[in-house]
């Protein structure tokens, strides 16, 4: 399985990515993790991405392609990978897309979580209230100023993959807002056999598709009515089902604060 997540930094990216590796035994390729290793090693792409990490901005795409590149060749990548934090860019992107036609290799899907920017803002600034009063070090780009920036980043070189997916029919969306378990299954079901794009994290438990609904675009719900008996009134129930909202999570102060991701 190869997937990418999308979604600004504090999204809760690199939880859920520590999720899918572990319920899919695939690899995490963060270009975060892997370059902040190169700057502690301080490794010639280290040097050059030090200051511009510490600044909230972007490292040069040949950079992290070449680092991504290298990384999906490796043998423990063989059975898939999320990507977390890459591609950021639509050349990024471009170059993802190339990199994996020359090896016969295809995308499964393409998860974004989506948050709200003032409400990540305010997680980071008490955060880093409770990390400094406790005397705790702080990453250099972990204070509410570079979050800023990191989102405006975000903004303007990251948020256009949502149309470059969307366009392309993989892009799936969750309510990375939801309490942590409610996004897992919510990403849980849209990878399951006949999941949609367009399903909300809700507080119910996940309820895997059936594999072989043919009740349209609201697979998951009429899925669930094809399984009664009476047949004749499948598709009536499939209507009525495509019909009904999708519940909302109950909770979204439950929601744990956890790193920037
Ligand atoms: P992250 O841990 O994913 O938030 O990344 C931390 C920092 O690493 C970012 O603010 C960027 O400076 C840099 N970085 C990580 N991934 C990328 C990428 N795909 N393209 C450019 N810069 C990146």
């Amino acid at each position: 399985m190869r997937l990418i997540l999308l979604g600004p930094p504090g999204a809760g990216k690199g939880t859920q990515a520590q999720r899918l590796v572990a319920k899919h035994r695939i690899v995490q390729l963060s270009t975060g993790d892997m370059l902040r290793a190169a700057v502690a090693a301080a490794t010639p792409v280290g040097l050059r991405a030090k200051s511009i990490m510490d600044r909230g901005e972007l490292v040069p795409d040949e950079v992290v392609v070449a680092i991504i590149a290298d990384r999906i060749d490796q043998a423990d990548a063989k059975r898939g990978f999320v990507l977390d934090g890459f591609p950021r860019t639509v050349p990024q992107a471009q170059a993802l897309d190339r990199l994996l036609a020359e090896r016969g290799l295809a995308l499964d899907g393409v998860i974004e979580l989506k948050v709200d920017e003032g409400i990540l803002i305010k997680r980071i600034e008490t955060r880093v209230a409770e990390m400094t009063a406790r005397g705790e070090k702080l990453r250099a780009d972990d204070n509410p100023d570079v979050l800023r920036g990191r989102l405006v980043a975000y903004r303007a070189q990251t948020a256009p993959l949502t149309d470059y997916y969307a366009r392309k029919g993989m892009l799936k969306s969750v309510d990375g807002m939801a309490p942590i378990d409610t996004v897992t299954a919510a990403i849980d079901r849209l990878l399951s056999p006949g999941g949609t794009g367009k399903a909300k994290a809700t507080a119910k438990k996940a309820k895997p598709a059936k594999a072989k609904s043919k009740a349209g675009k609201k697979g998951r719900k009429a899925a669930k009515s094809l399984k009664k008996p009476a047949k004749k009134s499948a598709m009536k129930s499939a209507k009525k089902a495509g019909k009904k909202k999708p519940g909302r999570a109950k909770s979204r102060t439950k929601r744990r604060l956890t790193k920037a991701g």
